[in-house]
C-alpha cells in the first residue's frame, strides 16, 4: 500500500514537471527528439564492484541492481578497461564510453588524449577501506605500464555522526615515514580528520588516505586504477591477506603531508540554482548544483559530466533522478534543470 502511494505520488510529481515545461515551451519539448546527436544526453549504465569492505546501500538506498552483498563501488562514468560503462539509450545505446571516445571525438569537443580522462564513482564503505596512496602520472607511466597516475576528490554524500577519514600522516621526514610503516606504528602514523556530509576533499597523488566505514562518497578522479596499499588492518580475503605495496608506497608518499586545511575544502551550502565551484586542479573542475525550482547552465565545455546525487527533476524536459549519471556532449548548449535535486558536475581543464 505504501509503495503504491509513493509510486503514484512520484508519477503525479513527474507529470507536473513535464506538463509545466511543455506549457512553457509551447510544446517545443515534445518535438525535441531531433537529429543533432550532440544535443543527446548520454546516460550511462554503471559498472559495480564487490569489495571486502562493501555493503548493500548501492542497492537499498540508490536503487541500483547490484551484483550482491559487499558491493562497494559504482563506476558511474568510466571508460577504464576494468569497468567500461555503456550508453543506456539513444543513438549510441550499447556503445562503451571508450568506444565513443575513439569513434565520436566530437561528442567530447575533440579533446586531446588517447583515453577518456575522468572516472566518476560512488563508493559505499560498509567497513574501513585499506590505507592507500596513489602515484602521479610520471611514476605510474614509468612503473605501471603507461597508466595515468591518480588525482582524486571526494564529495561526502553521507557520513555517520562523529565520522572520520584518514587524510595525510604525521611523519616528519622520509626516515620517520619508513620507520613508522616498517614497524607498524599505525596509530602514530595515520592522521584522522573529522568529516561530515557535504564536505569536499582533494587527494593529490602521494597523499595517504582511507575512507572509513559508514561513509558514502562521490569520487571524481583521473581515469586510473592504480592504488598502492600501505596497510589493510590485517584483514583476510579468502583466508589470505590482500597484497601490500610497501616499497612503491614509500616511493610516492609526500613527506611531510599537506595540511588538513589544504585538503578538506569547506563549501558554501546555501547557494541554490548555481554551479558552485568545488575545485579546479590540473585534471578536472568540479561543481555542486543545488537545484530548487529551476536553473539554466550553458554547456560550453568540451563535455560536462553530471551525477544526480539527491532528488529528481528534469533536464531539458527529460526526467532524471538520484543515481543517474550522464555526459552532456560538446556543443550541447543550453541546459535547463528543473525540480528539486542535487548534482555534482565535472569536466576537464
Ligand atoms: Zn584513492
Amino acid at each position: 500500500m505504501y509503495v503504491d502511494l509513493a509510486a503514484r505520488e512520484r508519477i503525479a510529481k513527474d507529470s507536473a514537471f513535464w506538463y509545466q515545461k511543455a506549457m512553457e515551451t509551447n510544446g517545443g519539448i515534445l518535438s525535441m527528439n531531433s537529429a543533432d546527436a550532440n544535443k543527446e544526453i548520454l546516460l550511462m549504465n554503471p559498472v559495480f564492484k564487490q569489495m571486502i569492505w562493501g555493503g548493500n546501500k548501492l542497492g537499498s538506498k540508490w536503487g541500483y541492481e547490484i551484483p550482491g552483498e559487499n558491493t562497494g563501488e559504482c563506476w558511474a562514468v568510466s571508460a577504464h578497461p576494468n569497468g567500461d560503462c555503456t550508453v543506456r539509450e539513444g543513438t549510441y545505446a550499447g556503445k562503451t564510453l571508450s568506444q565513443l571516445w575513439a569513434e565520436e571525438p566530437q561528442l567530447f569537443g575533440n579533446a586531446a588524449g588517447d583515453r577518456f580522462p575522468l572516472l566518476i564513482k560512488i563508493i559505499d564503505a560498509d567497513d574501513d577501506l585499506s590505507i592507500q596512496v596513489h602515484p602521479d602520472d610520471a611514476y605510474a607511466g614509468k612503473n605501471e605500464n603507461g597508466s595515468f597516475g591518480k588525482t582524486e576528490c571526494w564529495y561526502i554524500l553521507d557520513a555517520p555522526d562523529g565520522a572520520t577519514l584518514v587524510i595525510g600522516h604525521n611523519a616528519k621526514d622520509k626516515g620517520e615515514l619508513e620507520d613508522m610503516i616498517n614497524n607498524g606504528r599505525w596509530d602514530e602514523f595515520l592522521r584522522e580528520v573529522p568529516v561530515k556530509k557535504g564536505d569536499f576533499i582533494q587527494i593529490d597523488p602521494g597523499t595517504v588516505h582511507a575512507i572509513k566505514g559508514g561513509i558514502e562518497i562521490l569520487e571524481t578522479q583521473q581515469n586510473s586504477d592504480i592504488t598502492y596499499r600501505v596497510y589493510d588492518y590485517g584483514r583476510l580475503q579468502d583466508g589470505k591477506p590482500r597484497e601490500l605495496h610497501i616499497g612503491k608506497s614509500i616511493d610516492v608518499i609526500t613527506v611531510p603531508a599537506k595540511s588538513v586545511e589544504e585538503s578538506v575544502i569547506n563549501i558554501p551550502s546555501d547557494a541554490k540554482n548555481a554551479m558552485v565551484p568545488l575545485i579546479t586542479c590540473d585534471y578536472y573542475q568540479v561543481w555542486k548544483l543545488d537545484v530548487d525550482g529551476g536553473m539554466e547552465v550553458s554547456q560550453e565545455y568540451p563535455f560536462l559530466i553530471m551525477s544526480v546525487v539527491e532528488g529528481d527533476g528534469l533536464i531539458n524536459g527529460q526526467q532524471i533522478k538520484k543515481g543517474d549519471h550522464f555526459i552532456l556532449p560538446g556543443g550541447f548548449g543550453s541546459v535547463q534543470l528543473q525540480g528539486k535535486m542535487e548534482l555534482i558536475a565535472s569536466t576537464i581543464v
